[in-house]
């Protein structure tokens, strides 16, 4: 019997798909994805973007406040063990995905800990392969494969992830290492603009590091960023590396110059990465339309189909806009009312 829908990824929107089908009676089948190396060295390990950052706090239903208790009542013995301890600041990015993932096991969600490799979408019912090579049937699907931000690769940017390095202002600018500091963010498009005036309301100067001497954000962005008194970018350079020390985390960065200027040193507690983000798609290559910028085109405004009648998208997979958790569980919900409807639709 093919499964009625198989949800692939997660992230907020590939759990929130879980959590309305499973109450929708479609006993969802979820692919988180496989626990290997190659997704830990990628981004995308199970629980997705949200659990490579720290505190959530613009999750509604996280204030700030001690929820242990909460966190002890509602998540398996063995996963809350592993949590760090909580320190009273609303929810962290890992509590919050795996609160979401148990409350989709609540409901009777299945979950296979592997990747789907290939799909076939052009029979009916649809045929996916997993990356322990076993092949599923499915009625219908939901991908919520999210997309991972793009970092330089730079060893030292590694070591300091979540101590210093992030590629998420709206996720990490509010915590105290980043107040009243300098910090840096890298890159010249629209991200790293809105990064940069983001952190502005914490830091005491943002240092915007780009590799040309024009920004590729739009013309009032780039306005925006050349006028904010906070604001001082650094034409011409690249990182070369992350400095730091094991107690401190970032200290700051070592920028080479593109126009033949000597290295720079700058101090700075954070790195804030804005060099684009990449959608997890390279499974669905020719099986899905994508945007030109390489995400899942939806094909029907305020709905989550996708070209293929039947399959479904949600999250950051489809999204190069707004790219919250909040927004990503949103289309996630809309994405099982959508396979729901539809599959009443063809008499399921
Ligand atoms: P983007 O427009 O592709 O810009 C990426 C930036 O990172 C570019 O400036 C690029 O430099 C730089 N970069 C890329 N690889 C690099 C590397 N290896 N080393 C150093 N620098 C590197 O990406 P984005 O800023 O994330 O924006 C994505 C899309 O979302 C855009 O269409 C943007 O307009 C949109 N967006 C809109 C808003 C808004 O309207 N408020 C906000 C955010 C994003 P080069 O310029 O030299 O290529």
């Amino acid at each position: 019997m093919p499964e009625k829908v198989i949800i692939i990824g997660s992230g907020p929107a590939a759990w929130t798909a879980a959590i309305y089908a499973a109450r929708a009676e479609l006993s969802p089948l979820v692919f988180e994805g496989a626990i290997t190396e190659e997704n830990r060295q990628a981004g995308t390990l199970p629980l997705g973007q949200l659990a490579l950052t720290t505190e959530v706090e613009n999750f509604p239903g996280f204030p700030a406040g001690d929820l242990s208790l909460y966190f002890d009542s509602a998540l398996e013995p063995q996963i809350r063990m592993m949590m760090a301890p909580h320190e009273k600041k609303g929810v962290s990015g890992p509590e919050l995905m795996e609160l979401i993932r148990q409350q989709a096991k609540n409901f009777g969600t299945r979950i296979v800990t592997e990747d789907v490799v290939d799909v076939n979408f052009a029979v009916r019912p649809f045929q996916l392969t997993a990356s322990d090579e076993k092949t599923y049937a499915a009625q219908s699907v939901i991908v919520a494969t999210g997309a991972r931000a793009n970092y330089l690769g730079l060893p030292s940017e590694e070591k300091y992830k979540n101590r210093g390095v992030s590629a998420c202002a709206v996720c990490d600018g509010a915590l105290p290492r980043f107040r009243n500091r300098p910090l840096v963010v890298v890159g010249g498009g629209d991200s790293a603009v809105e990064e940069a005036d983001y952190l502005t309301k914490f830091a005491d100067v943002v240092y915007l590091v780009h590799r040309r001497d024009q920004l590729r954000a739009s013309k009032i962005m780039a306005e925006r960023a050349k006028n904010h008194p906070k604001i001082k970018i650094l034409w011409n350079r690249t990182l070369e590396e992350v400095l730091g020390n094991d107690k401190d985390g970032v200290t700051g960065v070592r920028l080479a110059s593109t126009a033949g200027q000597p290295e720079l040193r700058q101090d700075c507690t954070g790195v804030f990465m804005a060099i684009g983000h990449t959608p997890n798609v390279a499974f669905l290559k020719g099986k899905l339309a994508l945007t030109e910028k390489g995400y899942i085109q939806l094909t029907t405004p305020f709905r989550t189909c996708t070209s293929v009648e039947g399959v479904f998208a949600a999250g950051d997979v489809t999204d190069d806009y707004y790219r919250q958790a909040v927004t990503s569980a949103g289309s996630g919900c809309m994405a099982a009312l959508d396979a729901e409807r539809w599959l009443a639709a063809q008499g399921e």
